[in-house]
């Protein structure tokens, strides 16, 4: 049963609380600020002192100081750090990584320390950096072997640098050894003295574990748990990992589990209904022998219920013992406050629990319904069959595979109007700002609240499918890293919540590519010759400087030869979740189905070829509002406009009809699927003629980025090329 049947430990709980100034050794080489800096760790550590988490005496404060009970010794165990010994670090790291990180702040690398920072992602070393690294992986198996035996309850270790993107052999996002994974794997292989057969990791920071994932993912002994801001895989790391697709594999399948946010709004109503829906039936099924936390407190709850909350329902797991060790959490008094309000419920502490204002999101629901539905499923290819999504309604019961209970909360959603009016009040946003699915299904709502119900049934499912087209390029793109530019970010990082980093894809490059929402490389590559001209206009563009830019006249020209290197990649994904619904007025005898369900099916969509035309006509603009990306709403090219292009070989884009890129060109069919290209309208090509506007013949550097690319594709040697290029530059048109 619920966790609130269990009963949470005694006032007497021995809570170890583990700090060590040493660890606040890892800091940025020469002092400049940083989100993940040593005040972190002291900022808490002072909070629970100024406290004193009350007395060892469990006296109050006044008391304490009357009674002149030293406030250092707290009613928390003190803990001291050790030091991680290698063994226990390389069953989850690399032997390569482990000695990088032990010897990154030693006197030989004084002069390269900096430069071998910036190879990985959103990392800093400093001569402090071995030690702690080594204390925080050491400190958190101190504790969890305390745990463990039971000579304490539970424990609290203040540790940094974080652990949890570190990855087997790779430092990244501020990461360097994996604490958690580290001090998991010493329970079950080093001392099975200890008992501990299963363990639950529960990973609640902002962003997703990565590296802990990664490495329990065929270990079916510990269930990785995250919650996480996804944001359709734009949200660091980025990966699509972090989706709920991914449950695990072989012996691990159904062992991690993923809840993804769509987005950043989601508060303590959001994790709290991730907690009583996800976390706690998997915890009751799994019965683990000890729960681990990956606490980041970086998700800028506004108060600390859904973190109170969560430690009281997994109190009632693993007869209490749970180990938390800090990830991330940047604002230093929301930190404190959040780390101390969670050692008073491991203490026992009394504390009322109000539940949240707010509700859950539509989307949150949404979102569960999914990861139930994936994690009963335990099988990804059940559902990734886009056409029976299509093709039929009825599937999966979701009241069954998710709870009753959850049923009924999203039918009382649904029906409850005022809930997203409030949400959007008291969440300071205007509708607008709302992520669409929740406005488009408030007015669903509203339709059905406005009409007697007789019966409301739900069916949803949630689909994994691509559909796939060929982007064919004939200038630049034609060489790979600098097409992977608009696909996985050029020259800075897409994740601008951390330390810029350069992916350093492509020379030349003037303003940075934002990549697509769905960063994954292009399947297939393949080339092919069309009966095209291939001219070039405009002396620059904003993102590549001067240079000259490539264009495909749209009219078919048999005696023109032009290579195309085409790119396999996604105008419509579906690699969400659809809630579809089948709103049945019985008394009416209104049914909506077929189209309306299909159109409800279609709400997210990551698409590439959308992505590309968007970065090539500029209409993406970065650094907007929160330092995200904001791209248009809605994609260019959907299915109608494919079908289109069939029959009429051409589309120019009314929305962007003045940009440079706003013809869509059809130029057949591979393997069944479509080839597409962009570039001008034929409008511009009779102003090339005519003289309007002016050829400009590419310049050296972007003419030798043309060369590249059909060498590299092996279709013509390098003179050939040059040739290729000076003759379709020479030609009048
Ligand atoms: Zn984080």
């Amino acid at each position: 049963m619920a966790a609130a049947a269990r009963a949470p430990p005694t006032a007497a709980a021995r809570v170890g609380l583990l700090y060590d100034e040493r660890m606040c050794a890892h800091a940025t080489p020469d002092g400049e600020d940083h989100p993940e800096k040593p005040d972190r760790l002291r900022s808490i550590w002072r909070k629970l002192n100024a406290e004193g988490v009350a007395s060892r005496y469990g006296l109050s404060l006044a008391s304490a100081r009357r009674l002149r009970v030293p406030l250092l010794d707290s009613r928390c165990v003190a803990l001291k750090a050790k030091e991680a010994k290698d063994k226990y670090i390389a069953s989850v790291h690399s032997q390569t990584h482990i000695k990088l990180m032990k010897d990154i702040s030693s006197k030989k690398y004084d002069s390269s320390r900096d430069k071998i920072a910036r190879k990985f992602n959103s990392i800093y070393f400093n001569k402090g950096s071995s030690e702690s690294a080594l204390l925080a992986a050491g400190s958190v198996i101190e504790v969890a072997e305390k745990v463990a035996s039971g000579e304490l309850n539970s424990a609290i270790a203040l540790v940094r640098p974080p652990g949890h993107h570190a990855e087997h052999g790779e430092a990244m996002g501020f990461c360097l050894f994996n604490n958690v994974a580290v001090a998991a794997s010493y329970l079950l292989n080093e001392r099975p003295d200890l008992g501990i057969k299963k363990i639950l990791i529960v990973d609640w920071d902002v962003h997703h574990g990565n590296g802990t994932q990664k490495m329990f993912y065929k270990d079916p002994r510990v269930l990785f748990f995250s919650v996480h801001r996804f944001d359709y895989g734009t949200f660091y790391p980025a990966e699509g990992d972090a989706s709920h697709c991914f449950i695990g594999e072989e012996a691990g399948k159904g062992y991690n589990i993923n809840v993804p946010w769509e987005h950043g709004k989601c508060g303590d109503a959001d994790y709290i209904a991730a907690w009583d829906h996800v976390l706690l039936p998997v915890a009751e099924a799994f019965d683990p022998d000890i729960v681990l936390v990956s606490a980041g407190f970086d998700a800028g709850l506004n108060d600390f219920s859904a973190y109170l909350h969560g430690i009281l329902q997994l109190l009632g797991f693993a007869q209490g013992r749970i180990v938390m060790a800090l990830e991330g959490g940047y604002n230093l008094r929301s930190i404190a406050n959040s780390v101390f309000a969670c050692a008073k419920v491991l203490l026992g502490d009394k504390f009322t629990f109000t539940s949240p204002e707010m509700q859950p999101f539509e989307s949150t629901w949404r979102v569960i319904q999914a990861v139930m539905l994936y994690a009963s499923s335990g099988s990804e290819s059940d559902i990734e069959d886009v056409d029976e999504l299509y093709g039929t309604v009825s599937s999966v019961d979701v009241t069954q595979a998710a709870g009753d209970v959850l049923g009924e909360r999203l039918l009382k959603m649904k029906l409850d109007e005022d809930n997203l009016a409030m949400k959007s009040i008291s969440s300071g946003s205007s509708a607008e700002q709302l992520p669409s699915d929740s406005v488009e299904e408030h007015s669903k709502a509203s339709v059905v609240a406005s009409k007697r119900i007789v019966d409301l049934s739900f069916t949803w499912r949630s689909v994994s499918s691509r559909i796939y087209v060929w982007y064919a390029s004939f200038g630049s793109n034609m060489w790979k890293p600098r097409f992977l530019c608009y696909i996985q970010g050029g020259k800075r990082g897409r994740n601008k919540l951390f330390v810029c980093f350069d992916l350093g894809q492509a020379d030349g490059m003037n303003i940075p590519c934002c990549g697509s929402r769905d960063p994954s490389p292009p399947s297939e590559t393949m080339w092919k010759a069309v009966p095209h001209r291939l001219l070039f206009g405009r002396a620059s563009t904003p993102c590549w400087g001067t240079g000259g830019v490539a264009f495909l006249n749209p009219e078919i020209n048999y005696n023109e030869k032009s290579y195309i290197c085409m790119y396999k990649i996604t105008y419509v994904s579906c690699n969400y979740i659809y809630m579809l619904l089948i709103l049945e007025f019985k008394q009416s005898g209104i049914v909506l189905g077929g189209p309306d369900l299909i159109r409800l099916s279609l709400f997210n969509r990551l698409e590439q070829f959308n992505d590309v035309l968007f970065q090539e006509n500029r209409l993406v603009l970065e650094d907007g509002k929160d330092g995200n990306i904001e791209s248009p709403d809605s994609p260019l090219i959907g299915s109608s406009e494919v079908e289109f292009m069939a029959t009429n070989k051409a589309l120019h884009l009314e929305p962007i009809k003045d940009s440079w890129y706003s013809n869509v060109l059809y130029l057949g069919k591979e393997d069944d699927l479509p080839i597409l290209t962009m570039t001008c309208p034929s409008s511009d090509i009779e102003k090339y003629t005519s003289g309007e506007l002016p050829l400009a013949p590419p310049s050296k550097t972007y003419a030798a980025t043309l060369i590249r690319g059909l060498v590299e594709g092996k279709q013509l040697d390098a003179v050939e090329a040059a040739g290729y290029i000076n003759s379709a530059a020479a030609r009048v048109l």
